[in-house]
């Protein structure tokens, strides 16, 4: 099923949730464990997140460097096959513009269609020093609009190159958005007319940045409707459970932590960290789910188990 056709409008909290793949060389028994643990909640889908490539370099004997190109992280699409196949659950894999050509961008495409995989988040990513974008460069995809573009083109039929007897395929894209704002954005107006084209080309539902300030979303939802986006949008959240993410997910997210929460965690000590994020959290969704917004989606980077609480806690009250 499509993405859109599992979110629900009736108050009744629906979660889904954003996993990462494990390092290269890594198990994956580690992430079916998660999804695991998360089946308890039935989440209607499960993203799964990309990571272009990065480059390195290698100092040699004679004193020469040695470039060395590495994907971190691969293994999305095989990943989203696994766990649809395992839990019989919807997923989502990420696909970036940044490190990828069109064509390798469309044989991800043809392969997802093969493995039944109907849904995917369409993301420019940021830049990994692999390839700097060339602005005119049509073997590439520029911003995230341009990838919706290509998969609306073979949604109807046009493949890069043009194939005889080709089905069209028939994706569900989901593109990203950003309550307070892309940080390359002038302002938010600007940020939300992007955000409308990328619907305009395509898209059918968006998914926010994590956001710890209700009223930012509330703002940007509104901004939204007022521009003309009549498409979902997904709130996007996070439980913070340790003093570092003070700094490290502002400085890598660009966002801000309210004031009220990033005092209260640095006066605690560490291991009373995750019980204040999960209260935070629990008080996040219950107000948006008493202003109608239904769907949920968590970030999750190493375990469900903070996630877990809120959404037990939220189905005790629901
Ligand atoms: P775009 O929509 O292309 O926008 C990027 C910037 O360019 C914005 O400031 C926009 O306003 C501006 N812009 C857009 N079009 C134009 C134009 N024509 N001319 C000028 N400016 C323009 N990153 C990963 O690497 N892997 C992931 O799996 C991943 N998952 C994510 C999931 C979600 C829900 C979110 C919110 C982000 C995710 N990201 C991921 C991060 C994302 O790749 C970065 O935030 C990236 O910097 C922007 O991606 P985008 O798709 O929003 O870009």
């Amino acid at each position: 099923m499509k993405v859109v056709e599992l979110l629900r409008n009736d108050g009744v909290p629906n979660v889904s949730y954003e996993i990462v793949p494990p390092k290269r060389g890594g198990s994956v028994s580690e992430i079916l464990e998660i999804i695991d643990k998360l089946m308890e909640f039935a989440p209607p889908f499960v993203d799964v997140t990309s990571h272009s490539a990065q480059i390195y370099y290698e100092e040699q004997q004679d004193g020469s460097w040695r470039r060395h190109i590495k994907r971190k992280r691969p293994g999305t699409l095989g990943l989203c096959a696994a766990i649809k196949g395992r839990f019989g659950i919807e997923t989502v894999p990420h696909l970036l513009c940044k490190g990828f050509t069109r064509e390798e961008s469309e044989d991800a495409l043809i392969e997802l269609n093969y493995l039944g995989i109907q849904n995917v988040m369409a993301l420019r990513g940021d830049d990994s020093g692999f390839q700097k974008p060339v602005h005119g460069d049509r073997t590439r995809n520029e911003y995230a609009i341009d990838l919706v573009r290509q998969i609306h083109a073979m949604n109807t039929g046009h493949f890069l190159e043009e194939l005889i007897d080709a089905a069209p395929t028939d994706f569900c894209v989901g593109v990203a958005g950003y309550p307070e704002k892309h940080f390359e954005a002038p302002n938010i107006k600007w940020d939300v007319k992007n955000l409308k084209h990328k619907i305009e080309a395509g898209a059918e539902y968006v998914t926010t940045q994590m956001f710890f300030d209700n009223e930012s979303f509330f703002a940007f939802e509104t901004a939204c409707r007022s521009a003309g986006i009549t498409a979902p949008i997904i709130p996007g959240l996070k439980v913070l459970t340790s003093k570092s993410q003070l700094q490290t997910l502002p400085s890598r997210f660009h966002i801000q932590i309210p004031e009220e929460l990033a005092s209260e965690i640095a006066a605690a000590k560490d291991h009373e960290v995750p019980e204040i994020g999960v209260r935070w959290a629990i008080k996040q969704c219950d107000e948006l789910l008493s202003r109608g917004f239904s769907n949920l989606h968590f970030y999750i980077i190493q375990t469900p188990n903070h996630a877990a609480q809120v959404v037990r806690s939220l189905r005790k009250l629901a």
